[in-house]
């Protein structure tokens, strides 16, 4: 975001954020809880660059965000290399959990690729700062939150997407021209 690019808007983070109403929700992962199977069945069966990881689906309670790459390498190679892991490992992004059950194939450990401060922003959060946190912190994605809750996600582009719809709909005019000429005698 070019530092001298326009931005006069009111509008609020919520306005431009992921999920929209009649989008799919946002896709999470939780702390624990998913197998190996489940975590590659969610990265394939979208596009997004990264997943917040969540205390549960319920809570929704932010733990971190990973990126897409980074799982799809580790699961990968935790694959090939790591004895034991299968479709049917537990993933585990907590830093202790019980041990697994006797019978159970051996866990998939992946705290270490999990941003555990990831950048946030409120829903109410002014459009014109969350702009300038892009801008100043040199962010490409924000995590959304409510009360605590995560929300959502707002990604650099979904911020020029949105800069680019208002500048069409709206055409650009200098402050002083939005209040009414004076009258001519
Ligand atoms: P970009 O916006 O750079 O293409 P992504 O591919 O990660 O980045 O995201 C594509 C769209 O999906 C964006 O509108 C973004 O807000 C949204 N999005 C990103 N990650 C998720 C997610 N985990 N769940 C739901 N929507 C997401």
């Amino acid at each position: 975001l070019e530092p001298k690019e326009e931005f006069q808007h009111s509008s609020l983070t919520a306005d431009v954020m992921r999920p929209r109403r009649s989008d799919p929700p946002l896709a999470v992962l939780t702390q624990e809880g998913m197998t190996v199977e489940e975590v590659e069945a969610l990265v394939e069966s979208t596009h997004y660059s990264g997943f917040p990881v969540v205390v549960s689906q319920d809570s929704h309670r932010l733990v971190g965000f990973v990126l897409r790459r980074d799982l799809l390498i580790s699961i990968d190679n935790a694959r090939k290399r790591q004895e034991g892991v299968v479709g049917a490992s537990q993933v585990v992004f907590t830093e202790h959990s019980p041990a697994p059950a006797d019978d159970a194939p051996p866990p998939l450990r992946l705290r270490g690729i999990v941003d555990l401060s990831p950048f946030t922003v409120t829903d109410h959060t002014p459009m014109d700062i969350t702009v300038d946190i892009f801008r100043k912190l040199g962010l490409r994605q924000c995590l959304v939150t409510h009360n605590g809750k995560l929300l959502g996600i707002i990604t650099k582009k979904d911020i020029l997407k949105h800069m680019a719809n208002d500048c069409q709909q709206r055409p650009r005019l200098h402050p002083l021209q939005l209040k009414p000429l004076p009258l001519r005698h």
